[in-house]
């Protein structure tokens, strides 16, 4: 498992497949199956990641177990191809006030419209107020229970930072589209940190499909 943000994690739950699932999946075209790796496997996956020749990625899947904030679910659940989600329901389940709090505030970037860059002046005055805000958000979800509210009701007052739990299972294609995306320095810090953690997560397994991936300069891989 690997510890993703201030609260979040990843693991594997599942595997299924190798390199070689990759490397056999392309050769059954010759009629051909190994039982190990070669050199000349090795170019072929590189080959078959170049020319968009992606089927035999298709073969090999993972499935993970992971929390996450909500936001950061909302861009990761854009990836639906070759995907399967799964996620905890607000509509069985009472939250705790489990909610990220990030170490740093980074500014607005002026270029990047959409991006951030390095940090507020003032950390501890953004930090006060977001977390007096999701206590007020906390406290108003427990309210609306105690007053009978249903849950699948009460819930819609909590703010996306809210932690929640999911079962993420994926073809080797879909995560290698997934880290091409996610890993790149366009996407938000936090889906990033969650990608590093994917990439050290899958990486030994399928380490010749990876190496396919670019591994952006800025992004360090966690320790498992
Ligand atoms: C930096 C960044 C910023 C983003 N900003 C926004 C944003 O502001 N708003 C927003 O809504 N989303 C945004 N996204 C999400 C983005 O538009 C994609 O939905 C997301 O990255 C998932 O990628 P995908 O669609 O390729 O994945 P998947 O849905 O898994 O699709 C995989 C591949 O399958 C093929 N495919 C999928 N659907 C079809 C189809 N209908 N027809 C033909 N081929 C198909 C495509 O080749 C696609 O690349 C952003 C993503 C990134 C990385």
């Amino acid at each position: 498992m690997v510890k993703v943000l201030d609260k979040g994690f990843i693991d594997v739950v599942d595997v299924m497949g190798s390199d070689l699932s990759v490397v056999n999946a392309a050769r059954v075209s010759f009629g051909k199956r190994k039982d190990e790796m070669t050199a000349g496997d090795a170019k072929l996956i590189r080959y078959l990641w170049t020319h968009m020749h992606t089927s035999p990625f298709r073969h090999a899947s993972i499935q993970f177990h992971l929390k996450a904030p909500i936001f950061v679910l909302r861009q990761w659940m854009k990836h639906q191809v070759g995907c399967a989600w799964n996620e905890i329901s607000g509509r069985y389940v009472v939250f705790e006030p489990d909610f990220y709090i990030p170490d740093n505030w980074r500014e607005q970037h002026e270029s990047n419209k959409q991006g951030s860059k390095g940090s507020v002046a003032d950390q501890a005055q953004a930090t006060e107020l977001y977390e007096a805000t999701l206590k007020q958000q906390f406290d108003a979800y427990n309210a609306l229970l105690a007053q009978g509210v249903c849950k699948e009701q009460a819930r819609m007052v909590l703010p996306v930072a809210t932690y929640s739990e999911c079962y993420w299972t994926c073809s080797l294609q879909a995560i290698m589209h997934f880290l091409s995306l996610r890993l790149d320095a366009h996407s938000q810090w936090e889906i990033r940190q969650y990608a590093a953690a994917v990439f050290a997560l899958v990486k030994e397994r399928f380490a010749i499909s990876l190496e396919q991936m670019q591994l952006p300069e800025d992004i360090e891989l966690p320790e498992l």
